[in-house]
């Protein structure tokens, strides 16, 4: 018989079941993504009503099963970020990044560096940072999980890292000044994008607090890593459709 057990968790999502219960997607520290039954949630004045929903996280009670539905049962510390919640813009960013993450990894697997990685990303956007930047360095960064290792190191032809680049699709890599001409494959990409894109598959995301950019650039990262995830991951989310709706708003 499981025992109850108290684990780190950020809510992913949670939908209704049946007529008083919920099944919620968690993205435990410990235990990896799991799906969780919580009965009679939808009651009032329930505290794990509230603990279950969106951009929530923190401590969570519940039986957690190695291949079956887990049973989540209650909340003991539970935050939230609570300016992602209010804000319409900032909202998108974050439901795509949790997004991203949760097509990105298979269930049960733990992987308490991601977990890190992803709140702190949260964090960092409700804290006020750049979303679209915080954005970018988890898109590039999480390429892995999807089965994609891309050279942002050095150049694929002789290795050299003090250059301008560009990305070579035929190389999956960058490629260097003196090397572009043998590749008919690159992207169409400013090297300074590229400079970005470089720095931001290995920043820690202690380090952006100093990163400047401008909306020129920044509007072709956002092509350039689009164009990666086309020809690289190939997945279409509803919550990134909705982040590039929105650059019509304003
Ligand atoms: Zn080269």
């Amino acid at each position: 018989m499981v025992q109850n057990a108290e684990f780190q968790g950020i809510i992913l999502f949670s939908k209704d079941y049946r007529e008083k219960d919920r099944l919620v997607k968690i993205f435990t520290k410990n235990s990896g993504k799991k799906m969780f039954f919580a009965r009679n949630v939808q009651r009032k004045n329930n505290f794990l009503k509230q603990a279950i929903m969106n951009f929530h996280y923190g401590t969570y009670i519940g039986k957690l099963q190695k291949d079956t539905l887990s049973f989540l049962n209650d909340a003991k510390i539970v935050d939230v970020f609570s300016k992602i919640q209010a804000d319409l813009f900032l909202n998108a960013f974050a439901t795509y990044i949790l997004s991203l993450l949760d097509a990105a990894i298979e269930d049960n697997k733990a992987n308490p560096d991601l977990y890190s990685f992803t709140k702190q990303s949260l964090q960092l956007i409700d804290e006020g940072y750049d979303a679209q930047i915080v954005t970018n360095i988890f898109e590039l960064q999480i390429l892995s999980f999807f089965g994609v290792q891309l050279n942002f190191r050095s150049c694929a032809f002789c290795g050299n890292t003090q250059d301008k680049f560009a990305f070579s699709s035929y190389m999956s890599g960058i490629v260097c000044l003196k090397h572009y001409l043998q590749d008919k494959t690159l992207y169409k990409a400013n090297p300074q994008v590229i400079y970005f894109a470089r720095m931001f598959s290995n920043i820690y995301l202690d380090q952006i607090k100093s990163i400047n950019i401008s909306d020129k650039i920044k509007q072709e990262l956002r092509i350039f890593i689009d164009s990666l995830y086309d020809e690289y991951v190939g997945i279409k989310l509803k919550s990134k459709k909705f982040i590039d709706q929105m650059k019509d708003w304003t």
